[in-house]
């Protein structure tokens, strides 16, 4: 099948890539249909390997060349011996962490921290391919009015269920996202449904502004214009947000999020960060500042699809480009960095 295959840092192919010939008992074959491009995909082309296997994944036993892409939907095919849930031609989205589901961590609901997880376009072959072969247990059946499209932003949409899930956000709270990308407009939503009272999105991309608005934010903040601590301080009493969200994975980022969490408030880190920084803890112990953590989901891709279904979450906004698997090499992946201003989503169509 043709994929998007990793080699090395600054070596993705799009190339024929031998298909697996028979399933394993619990897996299923997708066609692939919609599949999403993220910052984590650029990340690993620019940087990689980070989560890309290098070396053969315990579990799985794959390594490079691997095909990523780990955010997609699709359509059953072909189901292996011991399949009972789906059957063929189910829709279905694709919760990337493939854990073992028995140890300790599995058996608690926090599948991600599960040390033998393989995660599916990291370490087993992902969704940017015609089609993909992973387990039944990651595959969840999408609503009769939920679209292939919306289907490729169910992962991105569970990653910021799971973050207010973490920041622990009542109803009424007000809250602050530090970054308007893809994973901070989910998060915006996923606070509106919490019932938080104001969410305020701090970024630098002016055009980033229309897509805030047009999803329920009460302020956007052009932090290269304003200075998001006044700002935020201004909107609260004087007090700051009681809880703010870092989606973004930068020192810079991080400092803003701690600094326009109010004292006693929450602090919740959701970007990545590509390596170290220094940063001045004080600014937390001095005003009682908590520090929640947000890594990947655990079991919210049910909950992201029936609020698809139902309008109280959306994916059409966020979705600012399709293009063909033939072009997502040198019209995608290649203009990540060129678009990121300006873009939200991108998506492979498979059917194109
Ligand atoms: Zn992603
Ligand atoms: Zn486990």
């Amino acid at each position: 099948v043709k994929a998007l295959v990793y080699h090395a840092r600054n070596d993705i192919r799009l190339e024929d890539f031998p298909e697996a010939v028979s399933l394993a008992g619990d897996e299923v074959r997708l066609k692939v249909k919609r599949a999403g491009i993220c910052h984590t995909d650029y990340n690993e082309y620019r940087h990689g390997p980070l989560y890309v296997a290098a070396s053969p994944h315990p579990r799985t036993g794959r390594s490079v060349p691997i095909v990523i892409g780990h955010e997609f939907s699709g359509e059953v095919v072909e189901a292996g011996a011991a399949v009972r849930r789906l059957k063929l031609g189910d829709r279905v989205a694709v919760n990337a962490v493939d854990s073992c589901r028995n140890c300790f961590y599995c058996r608690s609901g926090h599948e991600a921290l599960c040390a033998s997880a393989a995660y599916v376009g990291f370490s087993r072959d992902g969704g940017f391919a015609q089609s993909a072969v992973v387990p039944e247990a990651c595959c969840h059946r999408l609503g009769d009015g939920v679209s292939f499209e919306a289907g490729a932003l169910v992962e991105p949409l569970a990653v910021a269920v799971h973050a207010v899930r973490q920041a622990g956000v009542g109803i009424g709270c007000r809250a602050a996202i530090v970054g308007g990308g893809t994973v901070g407009l989910c998060t915006l939503q996923a606070l509106r449904v919490a019932g938080a009272r104001d969410v305020f999105v701090v970024e630098k991309s002016e055009a980033k502004r229309k897509f805030s608005e047009a999803l329920g934010a009460s302020a956007f903040i052009n932090a290269d214009q304003t200075d998001p601590v006044e700002a935020i301080r201004e909107l609260t009493d004087g007090l700051g947000a009681d809880v703010a969200f870092e989606c973004v994975g930068t020192a810079g980022s991080m400092a803003t999020a701690a600094t326009v969490t109010r004292g006693a408030g929450t602090t919740c880190i959701v970007g990545v960060f590509p390596g170290d920084f220094e940063f001045d803890f004080n600014t937390f112990l001095s005003r009682e500042k908590s520090i929640a953590t947000s890594l990947a989901y655990s079991d919210e891709f049910p909950t992201v699809i029936k609020m698809l279904g139902d309008g109280r979450l959306k994916a059409e906004p966020l979705i600012t480009r399709m293009i063909p698997l033939a072009q997502s090499l040198d019209q995608g992946l290649k203009q990540y960095e060129t678009l990121a201003a300006t873009n939200v989503r991108m998506l492979i169509n498979m059917d194109a």
